[in-house]
């Protein structure tokens, strides 16, 4: 059977913070052709959109669900054009983001190495607009398809369509949220051009002797920085950086830097990133820890679960590291991850 329906479904190993919920109805689709029919049995049963899930990797769940939650479990991934040395590859939207990645690399093309080891699947790629190590997944992306929740309406989305923005799409606004990822198709190359200067690839490649890497290796490098740096969900639960790198006018970063000379700032496009991690650090959260909810050690961006950590507690840690960055610096950080039920952090 390709759509699988269970009532009462716990969530607690769907999402990466393993916070405990349940769903009062889970719905997975493992075909194409049975997307319009869950979805209609889904709207004749209830007026309200329901929870898409992929790998629960930026979601934070801090209660019961009680809309249908919907889990695209579609596989499948394809050459769709070559032309000269550029490639359209097509996935589908349940397939692992990082197997897409690997994929790519084992038939020689280029463009997705440096977002190797991101967690989650294809259909959530586009939702945020998934980055790491100076390359987003908009760099690459082509078009996708997807299916209207209201509606059932198909319709392909260009890259101006999706609007994408620094961890953020049309489908993160209010009026975006309504569309089902259904297939993601990126444009790569049989060319690397390389990008090696963010973070530590250089001197990871270096302390393996590679000097002049290939798309394979730099993924490699990647991956090792990213498995070394970033706690593992396996072992203890987050969702990667919890806030985003607040946007500010260069004036308000000029204001900042006058009174924190230290705080780190990157020149964005008409505008100025603030590091969000330093920001935390400075305000003593790194390593904090209340019950189980707690910031990791290493890394002041990332909220993590110790073990019995409620998605409520989670929240209102995350609410207090918003407070006492705004007291002190005046910016309000943002959360990455999506919060269900909604609530307004
Ligand atoms: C250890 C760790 C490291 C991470 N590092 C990074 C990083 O470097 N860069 C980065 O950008 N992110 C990072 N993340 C966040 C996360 O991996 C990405 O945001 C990922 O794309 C989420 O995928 P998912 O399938 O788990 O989505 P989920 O968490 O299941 O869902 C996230 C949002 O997308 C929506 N959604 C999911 N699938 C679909 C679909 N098919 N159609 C429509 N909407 C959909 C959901 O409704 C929800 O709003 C990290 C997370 C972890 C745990």
């Amino acid at each position: 059977m390709s759509i699988t329906w269970i009532e009462g479904a716990p969530l607690r190993a769907l999402n990466t913070f393993g916070v405990t919920a349940q769903a009062r109805q889970l719905c997975r689709i493992e075909s194409l052709s049975d997307v319009p029919r869950a979805l209609a049995r889904i709207r004749d049963q209830e007026a309200g959109l329901p929870c898409v899930l992929g790998g629960g990797s930026n979601l934070l769940i801090t209660g019961d669900i009680e809309q249908t939650v919907l889990q695209p479990a579609l596989l499948g991934r394809r050459v769709v054009r070559e032309v000269g040395t550029r490639v359209i590859v097509e996935a589908m939207a349940g397939e692992s983001w990082d197997a897409l990645v690997r994929w790519s690399l084992r038939i020689g093309v280029c463009g997705l190495e440096n977002l190797a080891l991101i967690p989650g699947t294809v259909g959530a790629a586009p939702i945020q607009n998934i980055g790491a190590y100076g390359v987003e997944q908009r760099d690459t992306f082509e078009s996708l398809d997807a299916i209207n929740l209201h509606t059932g309406r198909m319709r392909r989305f260009d890259a101006k369509d999706c609007a994408f923005a620094y961890r953020d799409s049309v489908f993160k606004q209010a009026d975006g949220g309504a569309w089902l990822v259904l297939a993601v198709r990126y444009t790569l190359s049989r060319e690397a051009s390389l990008k090696l200067d963010d973070g530590e690839i250089r001197s990871e490649l270096a302390s393996c002797g590679i000097e002049s890497p290939t798309c394979l290796q730099v993924a490699d490098a990647v991956s090792s920085i990213r498995r070394r740096k970033l706690p593992d969900p396996a072992t203890l639960g987050n969702a990667g950086s919890f806030f985003k790198n607040p946007l500010v006018s260069t004036a308000q970063a000029a204001a900042l830097k006058a009174r924190e000379p230290h705080l780190p700032v990157w020149p964005a496009a008409d505008s100025v990133k603030l590091a969000a991690a330093w920001m935390i650090e400075q305000c003593g959260w790194k390593g904090y820890r209340d019950g189980d909810a707690g910031v990791h050690s290493q890394h002041a961006l990332v909220l993590v679960n110790h073990g019995q950590a409620s998605g409520a507690e989670l929240l209102g840690l995350a609410r207090r590291i918003q407070d006492s960055v705004e007291q002190r610096f005046g910016v309000r950080l943002e959360a990455e991850p999506v919060v269900v039920p909604a609530a307004t952090l």
